[in-house]
């Protein structure tokens, strides 16, 4: 069952995800040659805490840490780490906030210094399509013309969208109904109505879209070791359009 969510309860949501937003610009803030992927979730705890805000990752399902951390070839769900970030990495910052029993949820990813112009267009074509998806959440419209929107965009560039992992209804759980794939045909699933609220985080590869979780049971890296970009937001359906809720000052 899809929960549709008043504007009091949208504006709940957004104050969660106005904190996210926040937090993520000070984390890609400290992102640079020899931080330590522990250190940003450090800085995430405490960004969140400050705000009047609650980790919304740590525990959850057992999950370690406030923030998600996942460098390069890891897809996802990466677990903060005493491992040192170097010179033209890419690191995935996806993390949550819970405010007055709503989540927000939002996901950058970041250069570490220098990064070589194919893993930039990487990154650039992933954000892009995260804003291609969020063009289509548009009261009226179906859920698969979102994914649709996402795929045609990444593929388009000659790279992957993951499969195994996909968006989700947001509102009093992390994760509630419907899943939102960043693939598939338009035209199907639920229609969007005003009161939705969806977190769409397109994850794209450059090589195939094939995963492997790691024996940390969360880590999720590429299986041909490709390079892999993540983006999310919190978006609530309204009738004047798409409102992103994890956006800083207005700006995404
Ligand atoms: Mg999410």
């Amino acid at each position: 069952m899809i929960i549709l969510k008043s504007p009091e309860e949208v504006g709940k949501i957004e104050r969660a995800g106005r904190i996210v937003a926040e937090v993520l610009q000070e984390l890609k803030a400290q992102v640079k040659p020899g931080v330590t992927t522990l250190d940003l979730d450090r800085i995430a705890e405490e960004g969140i805490r400050k705000r009047g805000g609650l980790p919304a990752f740590k525990g959850y399902r057992g999950f370690p840490a406030t923030l998600c951390a996942s460098v390069n070839n890891e897809i996802v769900h990466g677990i903060p780490s005493k491992r040192t970030l170097q010179e033209g990495d890419i690191i995935g910052l996806d993390l949550g906030a819970i405010v007055d029993g709503y989540y927000g949820d939002a996901a950058i990813t970041v250069a570490v210094g220098a990064i070589r112009p194919e893993v930039q267009h990487l990154v650039r074509v992933t954000e892009e399509s995260l804003y291609r998806g969020i063009e289509q959440m548009k009261a009226g419209n179906r859920l698969s013309d979102v994914s649709h929107a996402v795929q045609t965009h990444v593929e388009a560039a000659g790279y992957s969208v993951v499969k195994d992992f996909v968006g989700h209804g947001i509102g009093q759980s992390l994760h509630e109904e419907p899943q939102l794939p960043n693939f598939g045909k338009p035209g199907q699933g639920p229609r969007l109505r005003a009161g939705m609220v969806l977190a769409i985080e397109p994850m794209v590869n450059m090589g195939k879209d094939g995963v492997r979780v790691l024996g940390d049971h969360w880590t999720a890296v590429t299986e041909d070791g490709s390079l892999s970009a993540h983006f999310e937001h919190t978006v609530a359906v309204t009738e004047a359009g798409p409102v992103i809720l994890t956006s800083n000052n207005g700006r995404a």
